[in-house]
């Protein structure tokens, strides 16, 4: 599982999403082995689930996921646990065992209720179950049991998920954007167990299709509201295309990009959770989209579709990469799309210089940066900084070489040509081939060394 944080706004990690072949087809898979169904009602999500064994005579089931929000009692939200066959519970573990006779399929029932507390502040909106009568909300991880079998196993069995009649209100589940009330929807269990359900009284859906991929923009919008909509959508309909022609075609075969306002939390702007094939936040107040830095946050996780954890990643020990390169790259377009002014660009490069210059931590080598990472800002700030400003040296240098005629956008086409090919995560001997098709070797060698790996300030001079 990969983790990574996000910028200055939000206070937790995330998973992000792991890329997914768009042509991808489930004709090699099993049977369902998973079949959920769902029915909420006041109060309470009531789940029901026939499980087909794929482990002889007893499963464990894991509920809930101690690392998002780092809480550990999320246990308390599932109620009325029920089934034919015998099954023990252990909330220190977060996990449920069942005892069945062979591989006989057999049915487990349970309740999700709502434990969010206003004192467990941000992470009690983003991480637990919310079931109210205008509004739910819960990730895979708290709403369906997860059971303990190879990880691998994961991408060749199949859950399937049926939403019952009946809801008051419109519910959307990110790995079947379209499924309707009564339908049935097959989904690859590792596809359906990083994923999120949400409802609203208020939900809004728009549609945008792009290079024939479904883009989901979930909101909660009601006619106190209206304006959320339109520039939401404004930003959205000017950002994604831009995204499209500077790489291409993403992966995947939908996106969705989910925003709901916190119900009690005013002190905190906004926070995300990436899943597989998207995006969540969660804001403050009635705005979204309430200033430059919530814009710059929404862009760069929306960039997580091609960098970081998307197909093109050099994995959490090159950070520099996963998320400096995603803040360039953010800037770089977020400037030249409109969503931000075409100075901004320069400007966010100096505040990234200013910023690491003035950084204690500034001159740790590449491979000490991780093992520092949560020991605070100085060390969790710092690879963005250095992978920002060794990318606005290579875009600068780039265009320099060839007198304007190649540029940035076509080193990380060619990087991601290279990520694909591989489909695998990227070396930095990879990183260096590519990068050697646009500046001489040894001089892309001996930067990426001293500037990346041992630490030294790249001077302002090769920048500006
Ligand atoms: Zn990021």
């Amino acid at each position: 599982m990969h983790f990574i944080l996000l910028s200055l706004l939000t206070v937790m990690s995330l998973h992000c999403p792991v890329s997914r072949d768009a042509t991808r087809s489930q004709d090699h898979l099993g049977g369902v082995r998973l079949a959920y169904t769902l029915n909420l009602g006041p109060g309470a999500m009531h789940v029901s689930l026939d499980y087909t064994p794929v482990i002889p005579d007893s499963t464990v089931f894991k509920y809930g996921n101690f690392f998002y929000g780092g809480m550990k009692d999320l246990m308390k939200g599932l109620r009325n646990v029920s089934s034919e066959a015998r099954f023990r519970v252990d909330p220190a573990a977060g996990s449920i065992t069942f005892y069945h006779p062979g591989n006989t399929k057999f049915r487990i029932t349970y309740d999700i209720i709502d434990t969010h507390r206003l004192e467990q502040r941000v992470v009690g909106e983003m991480f637990r179950p919310i079931i109210t009568s205008s509004y739910f909300f819960s990730l895979s991880h708290t709403l369906f049991l997860n059971p303990v079998i190879r990880e691998t196993m994961k991408d060749s069995i199949l859950m399937s998920v049926k939403l019952e009649k009946g809801c008051t209100y419109p519910v959307f589940f990110t790995c079947a954007p379209e499924l309707k009330p009564g339908e049935v929807a097959d989904i690859i269990l590792s596809d359906g167990m990083d994923a999120l359900v949400t409802g609203a009284s208020d939900l809004h859906i728009e549609k945008r299709e792009l290079s024939g991929i479904m883009n989901y923009i979930v909101l909660r919008i009601n006619r106190n509201n209206g304006y959320n909509l339109r520039r939401f959508m404004d930003f959205t309909d000017t950002f994604l295309p831009a995204m499209d022609d500077f790489w291409g075609v993403p992966v995947g075969s939908f996106y969705s990009l989910i925003a709901s306002p916190f119900l009690d939390i005013k002190y905190h702007k906004i926070s995300g959770t990436a899943f597989r094939g998207g995006f969540h936040v969660k804001y403050s107040g009635d705005t979204i989209l309430a200033d430059e830095e919530v814009v710059y946050t929404i862009s760069h996780e929306i960039m997580h579709r091609y960098t970081g954890a998307g197909c093109v990643s050099m994995g959490e020990e090159n950070q520099w990469f996963d998320e400096g390169f995603t803040d360039y790259t953010t800037w770089y377009l977020a400037s030249e799309c409109g969503v931000m002014p075409p100075e901004k660009l320069g400007e966010k490069v100096r505040e990234a210089f200013r910023d690491l210059s003035a950084n204690p931590a500034k001159n740790t080598p590449n491979e000490e940066v991780m093992k520092h990472f949560w020991e605070g800002k100085n060390y969790e700030k710092l690879p963005y900084c250095r992978g920002a400003l060794f990318a606005a040296w290579m875009d600068k240098r780039i265009s320099d070489l060839s007198n304007g005629t190649r540029s940035y956008r076509d080193f990380m086409r060619t990087l991601r040509a290279i990520a694909e090919k591989k489909n695998q995560r990227l070396s930095v001997n990879d990183f260096i081939s590519a990068a050697s098709g646009f500046i001489p070797d040894d001089e892309i060698r001996g930067a990426v060394d001293r500037y990346i790996m041992k630490g030294e300030m790249i001077p302002e001079s090769l920048i500006f």
